[in-house]
């Protein structure tokens, strides 16, 4: 199953255009959108949990019209948004058990059935009845993304769910993610570049509402192959560097500024040709689209 995207557009109140005739066609396994604050991540993340219209545009989720018939898609949607609120006092156990029942699982057996079995797969079964006002960040998105997966979901979307995240409690949380499965679509929007590079067999990055590169991570970087140049500078010169070349980022190495630099060839004294990665690609784009470049 796919999802397909076309032509989806929108723009709020006030005159921001979230989305630009976004198109994106998603394959079944972990799909990573990629983008800086403000791209239009979230509005696209809602718009396909169904909680907000677009203007303009269609989106498919195999044979179901995803913004027409919502009902039917809520059935096979996990949906774990940026912000969520648990009552602080209900116990792990009784919140999933409550969002079951909102999922239409009746069968109080088969409830309990797949509460157990969430809390295990999310690491949580020896918590589960410890109050989740006293959760850890990890432990609470661990906990929504069990939320977001009852009832055996086709669409799986997690908007920015690793910000805030200690590494080893991101590291769970990301190896949660991977186990998720091959057979269902999985969404993960995020501006952490490293989430992307290491669960995603496709990525989209976009910018600005549009998008502006799509495929595989090795597909991505080899188009930057020898275009990414660096070099170590002094603070003061950064300005003047900056004016001269394209930088695309800016890395301290121990205290000192090293730049990249993208550009068809060597853009002169003391820069080394580098690898290109997946950091490269999506600042690239975050640099052409904040340039106003075409996408
Ligand atoms: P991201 O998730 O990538 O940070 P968002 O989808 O939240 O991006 O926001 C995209 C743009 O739309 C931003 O400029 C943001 O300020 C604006 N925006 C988001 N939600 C609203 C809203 N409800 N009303 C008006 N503007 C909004």
């Amino acid at each position: 199953m796919e999802l397909v995207i076309q032509n989806l557009s929108k723009t709020y109140p006030g005159g921001v255009r979230a989305l630009r005739d976004v198109s994106l066609t998603i394959p079944t396994g972990m799909f990573g959108l990629l983008g800086p604050n403000g791209a239009g991540k979230s509005t696209l993340m809602r718009t396909l949990a169904t909680l907000q219209e677009p203007e303009s545009g269609t989106v498919r989720l195999g044979e179901l019209d995803l913004l027409r018939e919502k009902d039917a898609v809520r059935r096979v949607l996990g949906y774990l948004p940026q912000e969520f609120g648990l009552y602080p006092n209900l116990s792990a156990e009784v919140v999933l058990d409550h969002f079951a029942t909102l999922k239409g699982i009746s069968s109080g057996k088969e409830r309990a059935r797949a509460v157990t079995a969430l809390l295990e797969q999310t690491n949580l079964a020896a918590v589960r009845r410890s109050p989740v006002g006293g959760f850890s960040g990890g432990m609470k998105q661990r906990l929504g993304i069990a939320i977001a997966l009852l009832g055996a979901p086709k669409l799986v979307i997690v908007d920015e769910p690793t910000a805030g995240l200690d590494p080893t409690e991101r590291h769970r949380f990301l190896n949660l993610l991977s186990e998720i499965g091959q057979d269902i679509v999985v969404i993960l929007s995020t501006h952490i570049v490293e989430d992307v590079r290491e669960l995603c067999s496709n990525v989209a990055i976009i910018a600005a509402g549009q998008v502006r590169a799509q495929g595989s991570p090795d597909a991505l970087i080899e188009r930057l192959r020898g275009t990414i140049w660096r070099r170590r500078i002094s603070r003061d010169a950064l300005a003047a560097v900056r004016a001269q070349h394209r930088v695309i980022s800016t890395r301290l190495i121990a205290g000192a500024p090293e730049i990249r630099v993208h550009a068809a060839s060597s853009p002169g004294d003391g820069f080394v040709q580098v690898e290109p990665d997946l950091e490269d690609v999506y600042f690239e784009q975050v640099t052409a689209a904040s340039a106003g470049e075409a996408a």
